[in-house]
């Protein structure tokens, strides 16, 4: 008998289900035969990289000979600048997933929890299982709420135990892109006991100014029980270079440091990642581009008689009232590449990034002629 190698694997290894990405371009090409593809499934930045980040990446070639800084000087000495805090606060990822793999590994076991709400980040139930420990999932606000399918804060709340070790929130939250305001997410903090970290994911926030989305890294050093992330990956534009980081009480940045690996980011990622935090024309005109998008997405599909939830963030969350993946289906036929959700246990449901304006009436077209039933 050949050795089964699931038998061998960690016990919390063996129900694994893997992250489901937005489908790359070149597999549709491959797989359908069609060219002149919008992908507008994974909330990149439809700017890419921002002129200043280019021009690092360059320069940054000529030493790819030798190991980045292991500990990342210089972006930590531009971030702890950019937010206020002492460098010792910071730790770097190989995007903000690593981070918030990083926090599982460093405060979870089978022997402690972890709660999050349903329709969050699919990558939280992933790093909390590979670890062993128990997953508490609150249920969502209801779809007649204001943020429907939001995080229910109170009900989160309710799950917190003093086996707790972490809860998870992202604000703006992927995939519904709603958000939580000042002082209900102050008074969330204020109730959890020291014991319990939150873990606030901010890859979104970029996008967010419009509304009373708050800016929770001004916060680290009141609340010690806090770690916000961050990423580079959405509106820097630098999501392939895989880039984000974590700010809080220097104890707990010391932990995540002792395990992450000692190269975790690459040298061109810390050379583009230190030039884009001075890009403030690129960020500008990212959001307002965004800005834009999220207008032109909103009003054609709404045109289209489609609900649409409030959003925060790059992407808009669109109910179809009918099965996804038909749609889907026949947009990627149309060369267009949106993001079906029902590993979310959202069956029904769209999400659809931001892009050029184009873009975004590329697929307003190519959902109109599917919706119509043209072949
Ligand atoms: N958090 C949220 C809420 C996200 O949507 C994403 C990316 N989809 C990430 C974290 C991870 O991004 P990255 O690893 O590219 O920084």
């Amino acid at each position: 008998m050949a050795q089964n190698f699931i038998d061998l694997a960690a016990p919390p290894v063996h129900g694994l289900q893997p992250y489901v990405p937005g489908k790359p371009i070149s597999e549709l090409e491959r797989e359908y035969g069609v060219s002149d593809i919008v992908k507008l499934a994974s909330n990149e930045n439809p700017l890419g990289a921002g002129a200043r980040a280019r021009a690092a990446l360059q320069a940054e070639l000529r030493d790819i000979g030798f190991y980045p800084d292991g500990g990342g000087f210089a972006l930590k000495a531009r971030l702890a600048r950019y937010h206020g805090l002492a460098m010792e606060c910071i730790t770097l990822g190989n995007g903000s997933n690593d981070i918030l793999v990083l926090l599982a590994e460093a405060f979870l076991t089978p022997q402690t929890e972890a709660v999050y709400s349903q329709y969050c980040f699919a990558v939280y139930p992933i790093a909390v299982q590979a670890v062993g420990a128990k997953a508490c999932v609150a249920p969502a606000l209801p779809n007649g709420h204001a943020m429907p399918l939001g995080h229910d804060l109170d009900a989160m709340l309710g799950l917190v135990s003093e086996r707790t070790r972490l809860v998870f929130v992202a604000n703006p939250n992927n995939p519904t892109g709603t958000w939580i305001d000042t002082a209900g997410l102050r008074r969330f903090i204020q109730a959890l006991p020291s014991t319990t970290l939150v873990v606030l994911d901010e890859a979104y926030f970029d996008y967010s100014r419009a509304v009373d989305c708050p800016d929770a890294s001004r916060w680290v050093q009141e609340f010690p029980n806090l770690v916000v992330v961050r990423t580079f990956s959405k509106v820097h534009g630098l999501a392939g270079l895989r880039v984000g980081y974590g700010l809080s009480n220097p104890q707990v940045a010391d932990l995540l440091n002792r395990l992450r690996q000692p190269f975790n980011v690459n040298s061109l990622a810390l050379a583009a990642a230190t030039a884009a935090l001075d890009d403030e024309e690129h960020l500008r005109k990212t959001v307002e581009l965004n800005h834009q998008g999220l207008q032109q997405l909103r009003a054609g599909l709404r045109k289209l008689g489609l609900t649409v939830l409030p959003s925060a963030a790059n992407f808009v969350l669109v109910d179809l009232g009918r099965p996804a993946g038909p749609v889907h289906e026949g947009l990627l036929r149309r060369g267009v590449i949106a993001r079906p959700v029902g590993n979310y246990g959202l069956a029904n449901h769209l999400r659809v990034s931001t892009g050029t304006a184009e873009q975004n009436q590329r697929f307003l077209a190519a959902l109109a002629a599917v919706q119509s039933g043209q072949k």
